[in-house]
């Protein structure tokens, strides 16, 4: 006669389990695709400087604009360079 109330709690018991298993996957799944990043990629990208032809990084270059073109250097002698020519 007590077995009811039994079976009634592992019923409900298992409800909830599947209730938050379904709760769990779907927070899993609806996560959102945060991948931040690429900001760092043109900082290290290599330009070439037009006077000694070598290849230096965007942040370690020396730039200048030059009819609207941004030209980088190796050294600030080969932006002295450029500008004399
Ligand atoms: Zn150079």
């Amino acid at each position: 006669m007590w077995r009811l109330p039994f079976y009634l709690l592992s019923i409900w018991l298992g409800f909830k389990f599947v209730r938050w298993a379904l709760r769990y996957l779907e927070s899993n799944k609806s996560e959102p695709m945060i991948r931040s990043g690429n900001d760092k990629k043109c900082v290290d990208d290599l330009v070439k400087d037009p006077v000694c032809g070598k290849f230096v990084p965007v942040k370690n270059s020396i730039s200048t604009v030059k009819n609207g073109n941004q030209v980088h250097f190796c050294s600030e002698a080969c932006l002295k360079q450029y500008l004399d020519q």
